[in-house]
């Protein structure tokens, strides 16, 4: 084995590395101090390689192949220090055919949308002032109208976001006192929203009752007492019991919260305008039927089914709808400038259906025809067939998702690019390499095929996804 001293020796020292012309060219384009830690970072992860190697019994491959010439490791500086000058947070290609892709920022805006989060970034604008009077206004205003008409609902307020929602609400009407929930909908959403964690979190005690799959009417009349402040119904959004099941709809919920002159809180979670039925797809419970069917507050997100920014929305009763906002906390929670520029071009869409399906990604992501489908599987397959010289591309029947927790059961069927890489390549590399490519390709991986769902890859995206599966299939194989 070569000598570990010697090669730890051999290691360039960093002022050597920055005389080295890529190396000296970034200096002149990117904040020096990235670039001198580039190089730092670079030696050093070359001498853990080093000693790696020399702890080793019998090692993999002799250390002495690596080349540990200023000019390689100055390469590879420069590509760090660039890597490290640019945005963290990019935009990525989703072909994973999941709609509402949580750890991907959820959804993609509507253009029109982008158009006014962009004037609202680059410019003052009457967030907090009316152009009428010259006076002080409120930035729940531009939304408030809006949200009214297109739920039936007296008075709206948005937050950061639902779980905000959530605990405003029960922070506002029932802290210090009792709020009642069937056992059936004490769900967890995405890993850290669960129920009994935000009752306990907004100062309200949880009241469970009925059973795990069935609860009756009378288990909520039977609990109701002095020290009662609200019933809550959340939406088991992203989970189905199927069997033997009751729960109260919120029609009669709301009747019984009547005769008890306390609010109804009932969370949908995604909140859909649209009925999806129409559409072929599991219904989802609508906002406005909820309101209709008595609800005193509902609550639900901006950027699940609606299709906009993040955001929690509470539409209902007049008079609880303004304890909410003379709450402290709602300041805390409050939304910024550019939510409120999202949402109000995303509401304003929903006066137009067309517009809906035509505009906002995640409807026409939800709608598209299974013919469409396949027409851009086809187009998508025989370009990447060109690129992938021995490997296997072609067209599968699958499924595409929702996502984000809603419609946990329902199943678009779609048309899938299967991509078998060549042999000698392994599939997990091509993803991983997918992965770092500009922009990054996100896919799923089924056995040892790459599958690309053309739904959520919109139309201007394919040349980029087809630029970087070539690069990343086409003739590296050494990963
Ligand atoms: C998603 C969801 C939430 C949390 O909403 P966020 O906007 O992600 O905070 C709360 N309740 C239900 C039923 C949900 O589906």
């Amino acid at each position: 084995m070569a000598d570990f001293k010697s090669l730890l020796r051999e290691l360039p020292a960093v002022d050597r590395l920055l005389r080295e012309p890529p190396l000296e060219d970034k200096m002149r384009h990117l904040p020096r101090r990235l670039v001198l830690q580039a190089a730092q970072e670079t030696i050093a992860s070359y001498r853990r390689r080093i000693s790696d190697y020399s702890s080793l019994d019998t090692p993999p491959e002799s250390p002495v192949q690596i080349n540990l010439s200023p000019a390689a490791l100055a390469e590879e500086a420069a590509l760090l220090a660039e890597k490290k000058a640019g945005l963290n947070l990019k935009s990525v290609i989703n072909a994973t055919g999941i709609i509402i892709h949580t750890n991907l920022g959820r959804v993609a805006l509507a253009p029109s949308v982008v158009d006014a989060v962009t004037a609202a970034a680059a410019n003052y604008n009457n967030l907090e002032f009316s152009l009428d009077t010259g006076e002080r206004s409120s930035r729940q205003e531009h939304l408030e109208n809006l949200l009214c008409e297109l739920s039936g609902a007296e008075a709206a307020v948005v937050v950061n976001n639902n779980a905000a929602a959530v605990f405003l609400a029960l922070n506002t009407l029932a802290s210090g006192r009792e709020a009642i929930v069937s056992r059936g909908q004490l769900v967890e959403i995405g890993g850290s929203f669960r129920i009994p964690e935000i009752m306990a979190a907004s100062g309200a005690r949880l009241v469970e009752i009925g059973t795990t799959n069935k609860t009756y009417l009378r288990d909520y009349e039977a609990v109701v007492n002095e020290n009662t402040a609200a019933f809550l119904k959340v939406h088991t959004s992203n989970y189905h019991m199927i069997g033997f099941t009751a729960e109260v709809e919120t029609e009669e919920l709301a009747a019984l919260a009547e005769r008890c002159r306390l609010p109804l809180v009932e969370d949908l979670g995604s909140g859909v305008f649209l009925d999806l039925a129409e559409y072929g797809l599991p219904p989802e419970p609508r906002v406005q039927d909820s309101i209709a069917a008595g609800a005193d507050l509902v609550t639900f997100s901006g950027d699940k089914m609606l299709g906009g920014p993040q955001a929690g929305i509470i539409v209902g009763r007049r008079d609880l709808v303004s304890a909410i906002r003379k709450n402290q906390l709602a300041r805390t929670l409050r939304i910024d400038k550019l939510t409120v520029a999202a949402l109000e071009a995303t509401l304003r869409l929903y006066f137009d259906r067309a517009r809906v399906l035509e505009e906002i990604p995640v409807w026409s992501m939800l709608t598209v025809s299974p013919e469409e489908l396949r027409r851009r599987a086809g187009k998508l397959a025989e370009k990447l067939s060109l690129l992938v010289e021995d490997g296997r591309v072609e067209v599968i029947e699958g499924i595409s998702r929702v996502g984000g927790g809603a419609l946990p059961t329902a199943e678009l069927p779609t048309f899938l690019v299967a991509l078998t890489p060549p042999k000698g390549d392994s599939p997990p590399a091509v993803v991983s390499r997918l992965r770092r490519e500009d922009p990054p390709v996100i896919l799923r991986l089924q056995q040892d095929r790459l599958l690309f769902d053309p739904r959520t890859v919109r139309e201007e995206e394919e040349e980029a996804l087809i630029g970087a599966v070539g690069r990343a299939c086409g003739k590296h194989l050494d990963g």
